[in-house]
Order: structure tokens, then C-alpha cells, then sequence
């Protein structure tokens, strides 16, 4: 019951028009710093904040990073049918509000959001036009190093996170660009790239609306 009406909320706006970039990739790969820099340089950008349960970390917001919540207000949100998809990802749940993307489809934004490979798979299914880039290092090292060095997460968080980038790998396949992040200056300029062309994307819903437009 509750999965239909989820399915019917969702693809409340999946035949209108959009630009969708899904952004995934073990943690410490240079994901929000990346994204941070999108939302720089792209005016019409919607960042989709999610919805989480862990605590939160020194320097970040909340309603910026992340909504942080409790796990029984998490609870709520899923018997409310609040998110798009959720997930558990090392321990603590992680959550896409429906909301977001409705309401940046129906302002017309570039929508962009950083979730784990298996919310990448559940996006995808709902708004399948959407493009997604998979962002890793050059190797398992490099990865270690940037979380030590982020200092955020004890040692015991960060031996976990690299286990999980293992595993995340596996899924890297499925995604239509691969970002090995290694010189920052270069991969700022690749997400520009991508981003711009997923905003000129063509598909049947941009074509429609252009046509009625056009009043043909
Ligand atoms: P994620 O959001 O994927 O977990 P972050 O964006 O927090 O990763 O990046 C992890 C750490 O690595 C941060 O301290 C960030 O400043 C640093 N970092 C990101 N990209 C690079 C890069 N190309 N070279 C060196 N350090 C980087
Ligand atoms: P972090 O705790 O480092 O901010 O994020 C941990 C992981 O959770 C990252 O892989 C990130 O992509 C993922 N994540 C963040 N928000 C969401 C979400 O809304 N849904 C899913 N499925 N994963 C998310």
C-alpha cells in the first residue's frame, strides 16, 4: 500500500521536463567538494539536501548539508512516504525528500544530488533521463589518506567507509560517466562539463514542451 502511493507521488512529475545529476562514490572521493563547487557556478542549480540520521559534523548545518533528524522522525518520514528513496549507508539512514525533486522539476532547475549506489538505482528507475556520475581516486590509498586527513570520522568510521568503497565499486559500471578525482583543478572542470551537458540533454518531455510552446 504504502509502495504504491510512494510510486504514484513519485512519478507525479517524472513526465515533465527536467535535469537530474545523480552523484555517487565512496566516501572521502571529493564528492561534496565537488558539488560544493557546482553550486558556485551553476545559477539555475537545486541542490537536493537529504534527510539523516547521523550526527552532525563540525562545520556543517543543518538544512544545508543535510536535515539532521532522529531515527523515530526518520521512521515518520518513511510512513508518511516523505522520501523519494532511502537507505542505510555505514549505520545511519540516509533519505531523498520526494519534495525536493517535485519542487525543483516544477521550477525548472538543474537538480543535483549526492546518494549512495543503491539511491542511484532508485532514482534512476523513477526519472530515468537523469545522468549520473560515479566520482572515486585513483586508488585505495589516496581515498585513506583524504579521509584521514578531512578529519571527521574516528578510525574505527573511516576502516568502515573503506571496506564500503569496496563494495561501491562493484556498482561503478552502472553509471554513465566515470570521475577519477586526482587533480582538483581538473575535476572541477570535468563536473562543469558534465553538468552543462546534462543540462543541453534532449529527450521526449523537454521535446514535448518545446513543441507546445511552438503551439504544434
Ligand atoms: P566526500 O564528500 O566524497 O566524502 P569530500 O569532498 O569531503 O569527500 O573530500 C574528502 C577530503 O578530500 C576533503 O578534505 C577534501 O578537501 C579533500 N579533497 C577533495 N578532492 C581532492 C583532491 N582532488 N585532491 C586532494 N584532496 C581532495
Ligand atoms: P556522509 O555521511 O559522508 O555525508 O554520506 C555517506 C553516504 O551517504 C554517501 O555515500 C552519500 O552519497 C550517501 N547519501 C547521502 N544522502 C543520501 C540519500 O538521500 N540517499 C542515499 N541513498 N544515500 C545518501
Amino acid at each position: 500500500m504504502l509502495d504504491s502511493i510512494l510510486n504514484e507521488k513519485a512519478h507525479y512529475c517524472s513526465n515533465l521536463p527536467y535535469n537530474i545529476m545523480i552523484i555517487s562514490g565512496p566516501s572521502g572521493a571529493g564528492k561534496s567538494t565537488l558539488t560544493n563547487f557546482l553550486r558556485y557556478y551553476i545559477s539555475n542549480i537545486y541542490f537536493s539536501i537529504s534527510t539523516t540520521t547521523r550526527s552532525m559534523r563540525e562545520g556543517e548545518l543543518h538544512g544545508r548539508e543535510y536535515f539532521f533528524v532522529s531515527k523515530e522522525d526518520f521512521y515518520r518520514d518513511i510512513e508518511l512516504g516523505n522520501f523519494l528513496e532511502y537507505e542505510q549507508v555505514h549505520d545511519n539512514f540516509y533519505g531523498t525528500g520526494l519534495c525536493q525533486f517535485q519542487e525543483g522539476i516544477l521550477n525548472n532547475r538543474f537538480i543535483v544530488c549526492d546518494v549512495d549506489v543503491r539511491g542511484h538505482n532508485s532514482i534512476k528507475k523513477f526519472y530515468p533521463n537523469a545522468k549520473s556520475v560515479f566520482i572515486t581516486t585513483k586508488d585505495l590509498a589516496t581515498l585513506e589518506s583524504r579521509l584521514l586527513k578531512r578529519q571527521t570520522d574516528s578510525k574505527h568510521i573511516i576502516q568502515k567507509r573503506i571496506r564500503n568503497a569496496l563494495d561501491e565499486l562493484k556498482y561503478a559500471d552502472a553509471f554513465d560517466y566515470l570521475l577519477i578525482n586526482d587533480n582538483i583543478e581538473d575535476s572541477k572542470e570535468a563536473i562543469l562539463h558534465i553538468a552543462k551537458s546534462i543540462i543541453l540533454l534532449n529527450h521526449a518531455s523537454k521535446m514535448q514542451d518545446l513543441l507546445m510552446k511552438y503551439g504544434v
